[in-house]
């Protein structure tokens, strides 16, 4: 029997019209099923992939896209709810007013990746997993898969920092004070603050406690937004509220702050943040100021801020994908997925809790830091994973371990000249999981400085890797 694609998607039951409103891609995405169900419901939506992976981020793309390297046969579907990719990484130099880089050096279209790489793209948000059945369900329907991949990156947790507010509340503090630390509109609102900032107001950036995406990113983004204000003369004060004493890439930041921001610039150990009056512009919190090492009580201070811009970074934990598949996590605030290990494969990407589930990217609970570069690394090593179980053959991670520079993660820092710094992560096996040792090298030796010119055009060069790694 013949049937047309105005037929396939009458069987899938959604209209081509809808799924090119929601950005689902009709050219990539088949919904006929791909493999033999016994489960109806599978049958009668979306179909059954033999992998679907869960978020199109850096993770999630690097392992459809490795996949589709390795055996071009395999079927492999990402659902993902943005119908555009919008990079965290390098947005900071959109905020810094970096030479030619604008809110569009940030964005890509899907439809790219898909007819170069050959996967599947579903438009839709993830609403439940059933692991029983091996069924997604989502804002478009089932879809059933063979092999489940989790990368859908973070979330905030507004609600386990500040237990006394509503979500009237809550929603105002994404609104109005964006965290700007995943995909999507918040780098847009607050590109537009940022840009529309006045003389002599205050930018108020926090750094939570705990993992958090990307430790470097708010300490670049203060170097970066003090760089916007002193290539457009606008007079005022980058303030970092941090929850601890510290500061990833440290030595590197305090140095730049105190040779090209010095007074712009300040940063602040132990504020823990209580509250917001988000109307009056005022942010409440309570510095706690140890004499030494020994002092672990501290005397605690409750002082007032009032900012004119607010980067409001609350805490971080694992996007609610992963509490929805009901797989094990880490007992701490952010609930990293735990991961499988045996004699055999010490390390993995497999999920301690499911052979036919695996994550990556930033809510694994391996000992690497939650980047991009780690996750497109993951996700190279996750394909390489998979590829074996679907021809039922196993992959030794440890085997490729350790892997020198697995991690490499730059800041911008400086606009002119454009000035970066850079820290190094050596990957390798630390008991039941991947763990990983960085150091931060001078860029520029003879002048024995952290940041030079050459590691600003390897940031560059790098952020142009990655979206060919992605895209290409
Ligand atoms: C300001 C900033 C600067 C950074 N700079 C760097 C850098 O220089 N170098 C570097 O290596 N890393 C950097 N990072 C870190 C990097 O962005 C992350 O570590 C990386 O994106 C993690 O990849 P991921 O695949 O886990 O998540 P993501 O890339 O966030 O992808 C997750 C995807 O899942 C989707 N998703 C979530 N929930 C659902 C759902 N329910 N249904 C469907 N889809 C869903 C999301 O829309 C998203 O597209 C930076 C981060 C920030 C915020």
């Amino acid at each position: 029997m013949n049937i047309s694609r105005r037929d396939l998607f009458k069987f899938a039951g959604i209209s081509a019209a809808a799924a090119a409103v929601t950005g689902c891609s009709t050219t990539a995405f088949d919904p006929l099923p791909k493999t033999g169900s016994k489960n109806s419901a599978v049958n009668s939506k979306l179909g059954k992939h033999q992998v679907v992976i869960i978020g199109g981020g850096f993770g999630g793309m690097t392992v459809a896209k490795e996949l589709k390297k390795i055996d071009n046969k395999f079927d492999v579907l990402i659902i993902e709810k943005n119908d555009s990719f919008m990079s965290c990484p390098f947005s900071n130099c959109n905020l810094g007013g970096i030479e030619g880089v604008s809110l569009s050096s940030l964005t890509y279209d899907y439809s790219q990746a898909i007819e170069k790489n050959g996967y599947s793209m579903l438009t839709a948000v993830v609403t439940d997993i059933d692991r029983e059945n091996k069924v997604i369900h989502t804002s478009m329907g089932a879809v059933g898969y063979d092999i489940l991949v989790m990368a859908p990156g973070i979330d905030y947790n507004y609600k386990k920092q500040f237990p006394t507010w509503d979500a009237a509340k809550i929603a105002k503090a994404r609104r109005v004070a964006p965290a700007a630390l995943v995909p999507g509109g918040e780098h847009v609102a607050l590109d537009r603050l940022v840009k529309n900032m006045e003389d002599g107001d205050t930018v108020v950036i926090t750094v939570p406690a705990g993992k958090y995406r990307c430790p470097p990113a708010p300490f670049e983004r203060a170097s970066m937004i003090a760089n916007y204000m002193k290539k457009e003369g606008i007079k005022g004060k980058v303030i970092i509220l941090n929850e601890t004493a510290e500061i990833a890439k440290g030595a590197a930041f305090k140095e730049t702050w105190k040779d090209l921001y010095n007074g712009v610039v300040v940063h602040e150990d132990n504020c823990k943040i209580t509250d917001v009056d988000f109307d009056k512009k005022v942010i409440t919190y309570a510095q706690t100021v140890f004499k030494d090492k020994e002092d672990t009580e501290g005397v605690t201070t409750t002082k007032t801020l009032t900012y004119g811009v607010f980067n409001f970074i609350p805490h971080n934990m694992s996007n609610p994908v992963i509490e929805m598949s009901g797989v094990a996590t880490t007992p701490d605030g952010f609930k990293k997925v735990k991961m499988a290990t045996s004699a055999e494969k010490p390390v993995s990407f497999q999920t301690a809790t499911d052979a036919s589930v695996y994550a990556v990217g930033d809510v694994v609970g391996h000992a690497i830091p939650p980047s991009g570069q780690a996750a497109i690394w993951s996700g190279k090593e996750c394909a390489k994973e998979i590829a074996h179980a679907l021809r039922g053959k196993s992959y030794n991670i440890a085997s490729v371990l350790p892997f020198k520079s697995a991690n490499v993660c730059y800041s911008m820092v400086n606009g002119n000249p454009e000035e970066a710094i850079m820290v190094n992560h050596e990957f390798m096996v630390s008991g039941p999981v991947i763990g990983s040792k960085g150091s931060v090298p001078k860029g520029d030796e003879a002048a024995n400085k952290f940041r030079s010119k050459g590691l600003g055009k390897a940031t560059r060069d790098w952020y142009r890797g990655a979206m060919s790694d992605l895209f290409n």
